[in-house]
C-alpha cells in the first residue's frame, strides 16, 4: 500500500470519505492511513475537512481534481489550502474588517505553523 493506492480509493468517492472508514477500505491501519494522508496534503492531492461522524470526530477527505480547480495549478493552492482546509475567505460572504477575523487569523496561524513545521524538517534532514 502507498499513497498512490490510497488516493485512488479518494478519488472514486465523488463526496469525499471519512478517514476512519478509508483505512478500512483500504486494508490498513489507522496510523499509516494518517501518515499517507499527510503527505497527500502535504502535495495538495486532498483537502481534510474535520467533521463528527456517529458521534466520534474523524475527518472528511477529498482529492483535489484538475477539473475542480479550472486552470489553477496545484502549485499555487499554497495560497488556498493550508492543512488541507480552504482559505476562510474562499466564498466567504461576510461583511468584515480583515484585521479583526478570527477565521482569517486561525487561517495564517495555520500557514505559519505549517511554514515552521517544514522549516523544522529541514534543519532535521
Ligand atoms: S477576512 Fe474573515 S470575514 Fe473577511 S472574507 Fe476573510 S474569512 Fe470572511
Amino acid at each position: 500500500m502507498n499513497k498512490d493506492t490510497l488516493l485512488d480509493v479518494v478519488k472514486t468517492r465523488k463526496d469525499g470519505i471519512l478517514q476512519n472508514e478509508l483505512w478500512k477500505v483500504v486494508g490498513i491501519d489507522s496510523p499509516k492511513c494518517s501518515r499517507l494522508v499527510k503527505r497527500l496534503l502535504k502535495k495538495n492531492l486532498i483537502t481534510r475537512e474535520k467533521v463528527i461522524a456517529k458521534g466520534s470526530r474523524t475527518f472528511l477527505i477529498r482529492s483535489v481534481e484538475e477539473g475542480m480547480l479550472g486552470t489553477v495549478k496545484k502549485e499555487s493552492l499554497i495560497y488556498l489550502i493550508a492543512n488541507g482546509h480552504f482559505s476562510p475567505c474562499t466564498g466567504c460572504r461576510l461583511e468584515c474588517e480583515p484585521k479583526y477575523c478570527k477565521y482569517l487569523t486561525d487561517w495564517i496561524d495555520n500557514l505559519l505553523a505549517e511554514e515552521i513545521k517544514n522549516k523544522k524538517l529541514e534543519v532535521c534532514l
